[in-house]
Formats: structure tokens, sequence, C-alpha cells
């Protein structure tokens, strides 16, 4: 298994763009797929139990292979013939992507000049596709609760997950890919939060502390909620590239067949959750959860921005492969 290196230079930088777009009161069900909202509030008519009946085009919510799931290690079969999966790009090769700071949805979407492509990908009948990296986010939970990702290990969860979101090359870009069996890959880092004196879950990984994206992320997030009738459109320049996102072992992971796990929870996505931790710090967990996600000043950790599991919770079987 490879992640391939190739040549690409210029200058980085990570555009951040705020564009205050709070999440809005909303109904519970709207016919209009477009108008649609949700959240992560359990008790209310617009959180996860609920995303299916919210509007027509979200019935895939309550469908068979959702995603997040538990990863059941010992169960994950081995399978030599996922064949080489690799970048064409190298880590150490910068790429500029712009962060729309929105609550929730908080989004860094990498520039259409600057391309990430993963090819040779093989699984579940993908041989012969690349897949382009759209973007990436992260997912954290409630305060004063450690239980942040969306995917857990053995039923054991981390503080935050990161999710790069890769489109197949022969669809012109992501909202047409959405919508194709073979359309998505996804990327799932859990992320720890710095913590010396804390032994890992994570048995044979290295304790990858990612500086680089921690800093980016603290630059990005700091002092940047929205505030009702304030622009607060904001760009912050830095530096990122793939060994900023990826733990240190690039080549060990999990993979199945699943969904987006937010609304239209599209069942087109090819997983693919790393092996191995990555580690941001502390603060940066703290200002993620301090985002505010609407006009009356409600922050992410309120309710947090993680869907509960999906399946493995009832058993419902699955192919769980891993390549390690
Ligand atoms: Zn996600």
């Amino acid at each position: 298994m490879m992640w391939r290196s190739a040549a690409l230079s210029g200058l980085v930088a990570l555009v951040l763009v705020s564009l205050c777009d709070v999440v809005a009161t909303a109904q519970c069900n709207e016919p209009d797929c477009s108008k649609a909202k949700f959240n992560y509030d359990q008790s209310s008519c617009l959180g996860p139990a609920s995303w299916p009946d919210i509007t027509p085009c979200w019935s895939t919510c309550s469908g068979s292979r959702q995603s997040p799931v538990n990863i059941r290690r010992n169960d994950a079969t081995s399978r030599t013939s996922l064949g080489v999966f690799s970048f064409n790009i190298g880590p150490q090769q910068p790429f500029q992507v712009s962060t729309t700071i929105d609550g929730f949805k908080t989004n860094s979407k990498v520039s259409t000049t600057d391309h990430v492509v993963l090819s040779d990908v093989t699984q579940f009948g993908l041989s012969g596709n690349s897949f382009r990296l759209d973007g990436f986010h992260f997912h954290a939970g409630k305060f004063n609760n450690a239980k942040g990702s969306e995917h857990s290990f053995d039923g054991e969860f981390q503080p935050m997950e990161l999710h790069m979101v890769f489109y197949n090359t022969k669809y012109p870009d992501i909202s047409a890919a959405i919508q194709q069996s073979d359309g998505l890959l996804v990327i799932g880092v859990l992320a720890q939060v710095f913590d010396r004196a804390r032994p890992s879950p994570f048995p044979g990984c290295v304790h990858t502390f990612q500086r680089t994206l921690s800093r980016v992320l603290m630059d990005s997030l700091k002092d940047k909620n929205p505030k009702s009738g304030k622009s607060c459109e904001e760009t912050v320049d830095s530096t990122l590239t793939l060994q900023d996102l990826l733990p240190a072992d690039r080549e060990s992971y999990y993979t199945y067949e699943g969904s987006l796990t937010t609304p239209p929870c599209s069942e087109t996505v090819t997983w693919i959750v790393m092996k191995c931790p990555i580690v941001v710090t502390k603060s940066v967990l703290r200002r993620f959860k301090r985002l505010e996600i609407s006009k009356n000043g409600e922050r992410l950790g309120v309710h947090g921005s993680r869907r509960p599991v999906q399946r493995g919770k009832n058993h419902t079987p699955f192919v769980l492969l891993k390549n390690f």
C-alpha cells in the first residue's frame, strides 16, 4: 500500500471567509429540500433521529447503509486484494483551501486550481477510479464530553473526527458525484486531544501531533463567531499539506460502504477510516465547540456536531475490510 508523491509548487494560503450564515430556526417539515434545516439536538424535531422525515429528499437518512458505524477491530477482514492505494501529490506539497466558518457546517474547501487526487482505489469494484479532494471538516461533541468522533473503535470515541471528502474524477463536481453509487470517498481520521499523560487507545500507532493543523485551526477559529448584524468576513493566510491532515501511518485503514453523515445522507460513500489517529491541541477543541451556530448565540458544544452510530449498534451486518 502506497501513498505516492509527485511534484507541486506554489504559494500556499488558507483563505478564511466567514459568511456568518447562521443556522436559523426552521420548520419540522419542509417540502422544499433546498430550504430544509437540521441540527444535532436529540430532543428537537430537526435532530438526527428525525432527519429522514424533515424533507422528502432526506429519506435516505433511514437507509440500510448509513454512517457512521462502530468499527469492531477484530471483526475486520484482512484483504490483500485491496490493491494499491495512493496519492499522486505528496504530503509535503502544499495546497490551497478556503474555510467557511458557519457553525457546525464549518468547512474547508480545496480551491479548484489545486487537485489532491487518490488513484488506484480498488476496493468495492472501484478499480480504475480516481478521487479528487473537495475539502475537509471536523465533527466534535458536547461541552465537557470526550465523545466527539462519529466513528468509534470497539465502542470507544475520540474528542473530534476529521473528514476529508473526495469525489470521483469521472464526474464534473461533488454535487454531480454525490448522486452516483461510485461518487464519493471520505477519509475519516479520529482526532485525539494533546495530553502527554494519557495512554493512547490505539495500539501500534505513533502519537502524531498535528502542529500546523492545530495552528491553522486556532487562527481560523479565533474570534470569528458570527454576531448578528455585524460583518465578520475575514481572510487568514496559512500553509497546509496532506501531512498536516493525516497520521504518520498513512497506509493502514479500515474500509466499508456507507453514507454521508449529514443530510441528505447519500449512500454513495466508500469510507476509509484510518487505523491511527491524529492529535490536535486542547485549545482547538475548545474553540471549535465555542463556535456560534445561531443568532441567539447558541454554541456548537451545546449539542455537538456528531451523528450517533447507525449500524453495528443493532448488529446489522456489513462488510468491514482492513488493509493491514
Ligand atoms: Zn463529516
